[in-house]
Order: C-alpha cells, then structure tokens, then sequence
C-alpha cells in the first residue's frame, strides 16, 4: 500500500533510538523526510546515518536538545522547513512511591509528558491546518488504560495530556481541515528503556535477569515483546493519507496484554 505521504515532513522527538526511532525508521522508508530529535547528539548522528542508509529517497536532519525546554522545541522546529507529522515522544518519568515526589518531580514528569507535547502541538497544528493535511502522534503508554502503581507520574502526566488531545482532536477547525489527532500506547516492547528496566525490575525481584525476562514475555498473550518497526508502522499508517477519520483515538500496541474486552 502506498501511504501516499512521500514528500512530506515529520518532527520525530527522541528519534535517535526505540519507539520513536521505529516510527522514523517507517515514514522514511515511505519517502517522509525527517527531523530526528534527542539529547545525545553522538547517538542521533549515528540514528541519522543509519537511516540515510535505510531510506535514500528521505531528507534526513537531526535538533540536538532536549524537547522538554523552549531552547530544545525552538531547535527541533527550526530544523525543519514546515512539520507536516509531529510524532510526540520523550522519556518516560521513573518509577517510585507518592511519597517520595516533590512538586519538581511533578513538574518534570509534567513537561517532558504532557507540556512538551501540548506546546509542540501548539506551534505547528495552525499551519497544518492551512495546508489542509497533518498528523500528530503521541506516543503515551499503555499505562493511561491501565495505570501501574508504580508510575505513578507517567500514569498522571500522560493521562492529562491524553484528556488535552481528546478535547483538540474534535475542535471542527482541525478535524475539518484534516488534521488529526491519535495516541500510540505501547505495552511492552523491547528497547533500551525496557531492557535497563528489566535489569532493575530483576534485581529487585532477586531473580536471574533471564528467568525474570522469560516471566515478563510468558505473561503476555503473544508471549513476545513487541518490536519498535512494528510500533513504527502503525505510527505510518496512522500518518498516511488512508488514515484521515481516524482522530482523537487511543491505540493499544501490547501484545493482547489488556485483559478488557474493550
Ligand atoms: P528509549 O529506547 O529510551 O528511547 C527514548 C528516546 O527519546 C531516545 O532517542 C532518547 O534520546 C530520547 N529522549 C528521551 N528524553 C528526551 C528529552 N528530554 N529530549 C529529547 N529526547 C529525549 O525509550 P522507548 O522505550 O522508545 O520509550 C519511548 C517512550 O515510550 C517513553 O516515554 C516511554 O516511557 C514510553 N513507553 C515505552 C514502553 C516500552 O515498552 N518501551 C512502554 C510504555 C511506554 P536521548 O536520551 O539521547 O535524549
């Protein structure tokens, strides 16, 4: 199928690796050229060779920075002549107790995980607008359907950003301008992040990081963890132009995890 997105423009945030580089990695690949952002600027020009290599018919271009600060977003956006895809992405918030956050906790978890995105979202949906044609992606967490006690920050963040888009996506002056609005929520997939969580999660537990690898993928119905190209093509499909009454939804990537019928 053809996506029908060659040409195009993509902001892909925390493009150098993951979730984020699988999204990259799928709209180049459909001739979308791409603005890659992160904070190792090493790393992202390594991310960016890779995906030359992968897709030549794509413009590839890197923002060093961190997209939650205004100097980051400034960097990202002017590395790119117009943003026809916003994939939304950053690190996640770590893993504690209540107890232990401090309103800095809080504000951090709520700038790279809600105010990031909203303000990104902010500077380029007018202009999508007028050109009558833009997707946003959010990459949230399968943690806004399913809260996990001990993410609590993730779980408050992202669920505000996720109530933001809801109310956006369905504003006439977007939707009718074929501008949409969808969040990606990923169970469990195998990158960095999960890998280093593993490795912690393991510990605690007092068990060989193997034996507690294979419980975690025998615990999902697929009995696998998914894999970032996977998550990138439906973060592609979800750009293309086949895809423009799809808005404000919230799609769940986890493996048949969720146990709901719903
Ligand atoms: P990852 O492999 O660690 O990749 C994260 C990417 O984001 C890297 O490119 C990283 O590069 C960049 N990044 C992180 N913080 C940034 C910042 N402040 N500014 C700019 N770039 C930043 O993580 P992932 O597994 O792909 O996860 C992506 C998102 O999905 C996270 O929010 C995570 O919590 C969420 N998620 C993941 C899973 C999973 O199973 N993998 C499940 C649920 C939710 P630099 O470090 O160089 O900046």
């Amino acid at each position: 199928m053809d996506l029908g997105i060659a040409g195009k423009w993509a902001l892909v945030c925390g493009g150098s690796k993951g979730l984020g580089w699988g999204c990259a990695q799928a709209l180049a690949s459909e001739g979308v050229n791409v603005v890659l952002t992160a904070r190792d600027g090493v790393r992202l020009e390594q991310a960016a060779n890779a995906l030359r290599a992968v897709a030549p018919r794509a413009e590839v271009r890197t923002a060093v920075g961190d997209i939650t600060t205004p100097e980051g977003r400034r960097a990202a956006l002017d590395a790119a002549p117009r943003v026809d895809i916003l994939i939304n992405n950053a690190g996640g918030p770590p893993a504690g107790d209540m107890r232990a956050w401090a309103r800095d906790d809080w504000i951090r978890a709520l700038d790279a995980n809600m105010l990031a995105p909203i303000a990104l979202i902010r500077e380029t949906v007018d202009a999508m607008a007028e050109r009558n044609y833009g997707r946003v992606i959010n990459i949230t967490s399968s943690a806004v359907k399913a809260p996990i006690a001990a993410l609590g920050l993730s779980n408050g963040a992202r669920t505000g950003l996720t109530g933001f888009v809801a109310g956006l996506a369905r504003q006439p002056a977007l939707a009718g301008r074929n501008v949409t609005f969808n969040n990606l929520l990923p169970g469990t997939f195998d990158t960095d992040r999960l890998r280093a969580n593993l490795a912690v999660m393991a510990e605690r537990a007092q068990q060989p990081l193997d034996d507690y690898t294979g419980m975690r993928r025998r615990a999902i119905p697929t009995q696998r963890f998914g894999t970032p190209d996977e998550f990138g093509a439906l973060c592609a499909f979800l750009c293309s132009v086949h895809a423009g009454y799809i808005t404000g939804q919230n799609l769940l990537l986890d493996g048949g995890a969720y146990p709901g019928t719903f």
